[in-house]
């Protein structure tokens, strides 16, 4: 991902944090879709390829659905992946035009890998903001080596998310 893109949705997701007023760590993620204007709805029987898919619902919303066996820091991460697709490949308060053009009952599982890099970043960015970021790792710095492990569970993440965006960042 080049710089550009990558600034962009780091920019995006800090002004959806803004927006809906969310605090971090997002420990109610439900909580956030519905303020944003959509909804999650649990699937047993979500094809074993992919966690999450989202659509439109309607001019005005999005309906995301979840695979139900997910962990919740897991869960946490697949529906802020989602939301990522929702604003930056389906223009849901975005990009109007792309947004009307939009399907309902197509589902939007996965686009092409660059797509998936894409709302993968966001959610990383939505989940671990800079300044969160850095305040965790240097609460959890000892000497050296700096505990992860609790860091990730600062945030609400997996340890391997965390690492991958400090490293990102710089941090690490
Ligand atoms: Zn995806």
């Amino acid at each position: 991902m080049n710089a550009v893109t990558f600034q962009y949705i780091n920019d995006l997701a800090d002004q959806v944090i803004l927006e809906y007023d969310i605090s971090i760590p997002i420990l109610d993620i439900d909580g956030v879709v519905q303020r944003i204007g959509g909804k999650v709805e649990e699937k047993a029987d979500l094809d074993i390829l992919y966690d999450g898919r989202v659509r439109k619902d309607g001019a005005a919303s999005f309906c995301i659905e979840v695979a139900t066996y997910l962990s919740p820091r897991r869960r946490t991460f697949t529906i802020a992946h989602e939301l990522g697709h929702l604003f930056l490949h389906m223009g849901y308060r975005t990009n109007w035009k792309r947004w009307m053009e939009m399907d309902d009952a197509v589902y939007m599982p996965f686009g092409v890998s660059m797509q998936e890099d894409q709302a993968s970043e966001f959610a990383a960015a939505l989940l671990m903001p800079r300044d969160q970021l850095g305040g965790a790792i240097e609460k959890h710095t000892h000497g050296d080596s700096v505990d992860m492990t609790e860091v990730a569970k600062c945030l609400h993440v997996s340890p391997a998310a965390a690492i991958n965006r400090g490293r990102l960042l710089g941090y690490l």
